[in-house]
């Protein structure tokens, strides 16, 4: 494959991949929760097969790993992208297309009842003249992540069909992203080589460069009380859910998601149910800043004792479980996987625009397990929603930065 053939391969096998139904759902428990991602990834495998990659693992659970053999001494890479897209209440089946932008609006589907308004989505304009893959409006475009797919899928044809030294190459695909990060929990990172550098495909547009994420974790507070007839309840009755609400009323009102920006943090009560006898809250702590999260949690647990203090015939449990790690604090000295990025993207000429993400990453988990994995773009734009939209030229770029990555491997053996 030559690079005058990349947008060719890249848009008609995303339109491929995306055309295999794979939405996550968070509901089930089995990994992957649904049956399409299993069906996704056969398929990639039997892609891989048919370039000439033949050291692939394909476990029960859908997580595909597929290694290239390197050509020379040189460090080892490896790429991640999720198989599975984001469920927002649309249809879970996407039919993508790609439309020549003219800079006006234009409509998504055939019957022009869908239309796509550069008015609500301005950053559009800069892809003038350019071919964009859009969805019908019926649902997302899963771009995220499935443009991340498809660009390791070409980098795969490219490495077999270009003599291009290099160390070895893994691909990583994994279910369940969408839900809670799980196929990137479940993945043994022992499986891959100690001094690997790692990446996950599945930023945002041209450019977007990320590993800076929150730190993340999740937070139980159990509380039971004593319940009574309400008729004889004096003195007796320990109501749960006034127990539960005396901790919410502590919480910093001006600490939380509506009130922050950029690298703020927050907690985020989630959820919180309740009965006579029981009641529970459900929250979420996140922070980029390793000190202040870590203060959030010392916070929770002074409101936790002040009002066990104020009930002391309640009993109130606060567990804290962590979920992700900001990649940045796992950098340490060893920058590698930040300077050869930098490198590629100017090899490249893409201007590299360093964004904080304000959530997690399958990165953010293999970086708490001692990875460090930054985040690439792929081009996509406005995900999560059916307005979402992939620039072909900016998809383009996205495979030739994994291309230029692998070419740098050598050099940092
Ligand atoms: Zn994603």
């Amino acid at each position: 494959m030559k690079p005058e053939q990349f947008s060719e391969f890249l848009t008609n096998s995303f339109i491929k991949y995306t055309s295999i139904t794979s939405q996550s759902k968070s509901s089930i428990l089995e990994l992957p929760t649904t049956a399409g991602q299993m069906t996704l990834a056969k398929i990639l495998k039997e892609d891989l097969i048919s370039f000439g990659v033949t050291d692939i693992e394909l476990q029960d659970n859908a997580i595909l790993l597929a290694k290239i053999p390197g050509t020379v001494a040189a460090k080892p890479v490896l790429f991640m992208a999720h198989i599975d897209t984001t469920d927002i209440g649309e249809s879970p089946d996407v039919n993508a297309h790609v439309v020549d932008f003219k800079g006006v609006d234009f409509p998504l589907n055939k019957d022009n009842t869908k239309i796509f308004k550069v008015a609500d989505h301005p950053a559009i304009l800069k892809y003038t003249n350019d071919n964009i893959i859009v969805t019908d409006g019926t649902s997302v475009l899963g771009a995220d992540d499935k443009a991340g797919v498809t660009v390791m899928m070409g980098l795969a044809k490219f490495l077999s069909t270009n003599e291009v030294p290099h160390g070895d190459v893994y691909l990583l695909f994994v279910p369940d992203e969408e839900v809670g990060l799980r196929g990137a929990y479940a993945f043994d990172i022992n499986k891959l080589p100690k001094n690997i550098l790692s990446y996950t495909i599945d930023g945002g547009p041209l450019g977007e460069f990320g590993y800076e994420t929150f730190n993340g974790a999740g937070v139980t507070i159990d509380i039971k009380g004593v319940s009574i007839h309400p008729g004889s309840a004096k003195g007796i009755l320990v109501n749960p859910i006034l127990v539960a609400n005396d901790i919410i009323s502590l919480l910093d009102p001006l600490d939380t998601p509506e009130h922050s920006e950029g690298k703020e943090g927050f907690i985020l009560v989630c959820d919180i149910s309740g009965n006579a006898s029981d009641a529970q809250i459900k929250m979420i702590i996140r922070d980029f800043d390793k000190e202040r999260f870590d203060a959030r949690k010392v916070f929770l647990q002074k409101i936790v004792t002040q009002i066990q203090q104020k009930h002391p015939r309640a009993s109130i449990a606060l567990e804290i479980s962590e979920s992700y790690a900001n990649i940045a604090n796992n950098l340490k000295e060893d920058r590698t996987c930040i300077t050869i990025v930098e490198e590629a993207m100017n090899n490249i000429n893409v201007p590299i625009l360093v964004e904080p993400i304000r959530g997690g990453t399958d990165g953010a988990v293999f970086s708490s397990k001692g990875l460090p994995t930054p985040n690439l773009f792929t081009g996509a734009h406005d995900i999560h929603s059916v307005y979402e939209y992939l620039p072909v030229s900016s998809f383009t770029k996205s495979l030739e930065l994994a291309i230029a990555i692998v070419k740098l491997t050598p050099k940092y053996k």
